[in-house]
């Protein structure tokens, strides 16, 4: 399941998993876990050397965590907490661009999917991670209305920003997601498209659901 910033994918994949019995994991969260690292490493984005031999010697681990959702340990640390971080959140396309980066998460994401029924959320799941997937979902909605989800999201976490700056760095981040020359943002050939803008997140868990019953 592919979609850009704040479209519901981790909400969606979430209830689904728990519907269907698989697994939920969000190849964001291993991006943003990593980036991280890399701000308490100290090791800028635009230092490729250095930020590939940090990756090469990342412990990421994988443990059942919250209501089927695998929890991410950096070096035996769960960081869960710390993803969502204003830092993280604008360091991590700069690094999430670097193919020899993409490259070593997308080894740990296949290794991940051989553990059995999944649903992975991310960018390039449909077009690099996972091509041979049974089924493969791209979830699109305005940037209007991923902005007021995520707005809804952040007040509710007790974070005061504005309409309008989340609505900006929305737009910065799906901009270098698609933009970027490795692993763009976009849908696969044989990928159903579904906009969510004028559905709720239970219809939209249905509508997949039933695509997967139907497969
Ligand atoms: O999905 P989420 O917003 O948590 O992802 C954070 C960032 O990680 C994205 O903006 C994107 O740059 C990167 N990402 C990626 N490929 C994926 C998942 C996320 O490049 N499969």
């Amino acid at each position: 399941m592919d979609g850009p910033v704040a479209v519901g994918k981790s909400s969606v994949g979430l209830l689904l998993a728990k519907k269907l019995g698989y697994i939920f994991f969000d190849t964001g969260a291993m991006y943003r876990a990593f980036t991280w690292k890399s701000i308490k490493a100290g090791v800028l984005p635009e230092n490729e050397v250095d930020l590939c031999r940090l990756a090469e010697n990342s412990e990421i681990h994988f443990i059942p965590g919250k209501e089927g959702c695998l929890s991410i340990l950096v070096d035996g640390r769960n960081i869960m907490d710390e993803l969502f971080s204003p830092q993280v959140e604008k360091a991590v396309p700069a690094v999430a661009k670097v193919a020899e980066v993409r490259r070593i998460m997308v080894n740990k994401q296949r290794e991940i999917a051989q553990r059995g029924k999944i649903i992975m959320a991310g960018r390039d799941i449909g077009t690099v991670v996972l091509p041979e997937a049974d089924l493969k979902i791209f979830l699109t909605a305005s940037a209007e209305e991923r902005a007021k989800r995520r707005y809804q999201e952040l007040l509710e976490r007790g974070e005061s920003l504005s309409l309008d700056a989340v609505l900006a760095d929305l737009i910065r981040r799906d901009e270098l997601d698609i933009h970027r020359s490795v692993s763009p943002l976009k849908p696969a050939d044989d990928a159903i498209i579904i906009d969510t803008g004028a559905l709720s997140l239970q219809e939209v868990v249905d509508k997949i659901y039933a695509l997967v019953l139907n497969l």
